[in-house]
């Protein structure tokens, strides 16, 4: 079995776009409307000879009630169904109400959780993750999908918990 590592985030954030660049593929929609990945998508990806699964899901909005219910229901079954979960963020957007609602669900859910911070690319790594300590899941680790910079340190640092 491989190991399965879903993506999960607020839309917008850049899980279609980090999927992408982790499965090499364009095979995620990836665009500039919030929520248009409603289904699951599988991807494999490989760091030097170990192959790992990627899962890209739709949004997490963060609010009760207000949220598209399929939606939802595929990305709990993402999330049930992954050995790790990438919780991602968007350092520009800060950390928000709606993050800090998702990251009490995924904190329910008992699995291990990684802090990403996505659109670093123009700040410091320290000054982008500052904000998503408050959430409690630990450091938060920099990245930019869309640049690449801090891809291939996170998924070294996943691997070795894999
Ligand atoms: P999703 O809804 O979470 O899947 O987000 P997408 O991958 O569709 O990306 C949403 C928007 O953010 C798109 O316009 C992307 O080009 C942009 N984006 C994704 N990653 C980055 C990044 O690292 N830096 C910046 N500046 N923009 C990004
Ligand atoms: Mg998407």
């Amino acid at each position: 079995m491989l190991p399965v590592i879903a993506l999960v985030g607020r839309p917008n954030v850049g899980k279609s776009t980090l999927f992408n660049r982790l499965t090499r593929t364009r095979d995620a929609l990836v665009a500039d409307q919030p929520g248009l990945t409603r289904d699951r998508q599988y991807g494999i990806g490989k760091m030097g000879d170990r192959p790992y699964v990627v899962v890209d899901t739709g949004g997490l909005s963060g609010e009760e009630g207000g949220v598209d219910q399929l939606m939802e229901k595929q990305v709990q079954a993402a999330i049930a169904e992954a050995d790790h979960i990438l919780f991602l963020l968007d350092a520009r957007a800060g950390c928000t109400p709606a993050d800090q609602v998702i990251a009490g669900q995924l904190r329910r859910t008992g699995k291990p959780i990684h802090v990403v911070v996505n659109k670093s690319e123009s700040l410091d790594g320290d000054v982008a993750g500052a904000d998503f300590f408050s959430l409690g899941l630990g450091e938060p680790l920099p990245i930019s999908a869309a640049h690449g910079r801090g891809v291939r340190s996170l998924i070294n640092e996943l691997l070795q918990v894999l």
